[in-house]
């Protein structure tokens, strides 16, 4: 069993995000490898503080961590369940079945007395990836989705009992959910308690159990969802929709559906937050005359006037062209264009002549860069 999170960090399950910062950075620095050279143990405790602060300092993985109790199952980063993203779905693709990502379910809700077994329990979140190409990101779109999960049992309406009937007293246990037996020992004779296997500890059993679900009252669903995918959304977000998880047990609530969002690359744009980058070719020519260019953007063709004396690597800005803000009402990002300058590898005569022409009447007024240059040389070489 691993150890409690808030216990490794050494702070309180309510502490606040500032409160588990600076624990973590006073933890990071004791168990740093640089004071502790060539100590296991150290290290450890290093990665432990690591592995407990990545999870309460990100709100959602405190929230799931919180809901689940110490248990680090739906964190593990190998395949798995929730917060296993990326590496248990393979593929991404629009429309795709998650198959058995809650294998485990019907073995069972812990809890040791038959008041702890009876209790409404929420039930588990359900993450599942999908993904986008870059414009349906920057834009918005919906996705139809196909995934499992557990529902109530429509037939007996959750309850396991077949319609018209409903639970009873276990009479083996009286309803108790345990049994108290008498065991002689040299020592005398002890009594120990022990869970109902009549009822599983609930105290009550079925009788004439719903035939559609076996006396479970949930039911395993393929579910189609439409989702809205908001404008400006980016890769590695998560949208959370309330309630599309699995069913809770003993009339708790659903959990919730975490959609992560992989975004794909373009083979022309790439994003950053809101902005948008772009590269695009120029000849010399047109960077020392200026000229106009049409830019691609998110929106079609754009114009732009590059001025006389562009240099290298100089950025343009187009306003407004970039990636909208999630709910930022229509506002949007930049769009930053990048200008790559061309020399010919190539020229034929005629082209050289013209350009020896150019360079014969060219001087230091026209070459700034290289004026300052040759004028700093000169201070360090006397001769030059
Ligand atoms: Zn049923
Ligand atoms: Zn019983």
């Amino acid at each position: 069993m691993s150890e409690d999170l808030y216990s490794i960090l050494g702070v309180s399950r309510n502490a606040t995000d500032d409160e588990i910062k600076k624990a973590y950075r006073k933890l990071a620095k004791k168990y740093h490898p640089d004071l502790n050279k060539g100590d296991k143990s150290a290290e450890e405790k290093l990665k432990n503080v690591n592995r407990a602060y990545e999870i309460l300092s990100d709100k959602q993985k405190r929230a799931q961590y919180d809901q689940f109790g110490s248990t680090e199952q739906n964190f593990g980063s190998s395949g798995g369940g929730f917060g296993g993203f990326g590496g248990g779905f393979n593929g991404f693709d629009t429309d795709f079945d998650l198959g058995d990502i809650f294998g485990s379910f019907f073995g069972g809700f812990g809890g040791s007395s038959s008041r702890a077994r009876n209790v409404a329990r929420k039930g588990s979140d359900i993450g599942i990836a999908i993904s986008l190409s870059f414009e349906e990101a920057a834009f918005g779109c919906k996705k139809n989705i196909r995934y499992q999960r557990i529902i109530k049992c429509n037939a007996c309406s959750g309850t396991g009992a077949k319609n018209g009937t409903s639970k009873s007293k276990c009479r083996t246990c009286g309803g108790t959910g345990h049994i108290v037996m008498g065991q002689r020992t040299p020592f005398g004779t002890i009594q120990t308690s022990q869970v109902c296997n009549a009822c599983n500890g609930t105290g009550q059993v079925i009788e004439n159990p719903c035939n559609v679900c076996n006396g479970q009252g949930l039911v395993r669903n393929s579910e189609n969802l439409e989702i809205d995918i908001p404008a400006g959304i980016d890769n590695g977000q998560t949208l959370n929709i309330r309630s599309k998880g699995n069913a809770g047990t003993n009339g708790g609530p659903y959990g919730d559906l975490h959609v992560e969002v992989a975004v794909s690359s373009h083979p022309i744009f790439s994003r950053k937050n809101n902005d948008v980058y772009c590269e695009i070719p120029i000849t010399f020519i047109q960077a020392a005359l200026g000229s106009n260019v049409t830019v691609p953007t998110l929106d079609g063709k754009a114009e732009y006037h590059i001025p006389e004396g562009t240099q290298p690597g100089d950025i343009f800005r187009l306003k407004n062209k970039g990636i909208p803000f999630i709910n930022g009402r229509g506002s949007r990002g930049d769009q930053l264009v990048k200008v790559i300058i061309e020399i010919p590898r190539y020229i034929d005569d005629e082209q050289r002549n013209l350009l020896k022409k150019f360079e014969s009447i060219s001087g230091p007024k026209n070459y700034q860069k290289k004026k300052s240059f040759i004028d700093k040389i000169k201070k360090f070489f006397s001769n030059w």
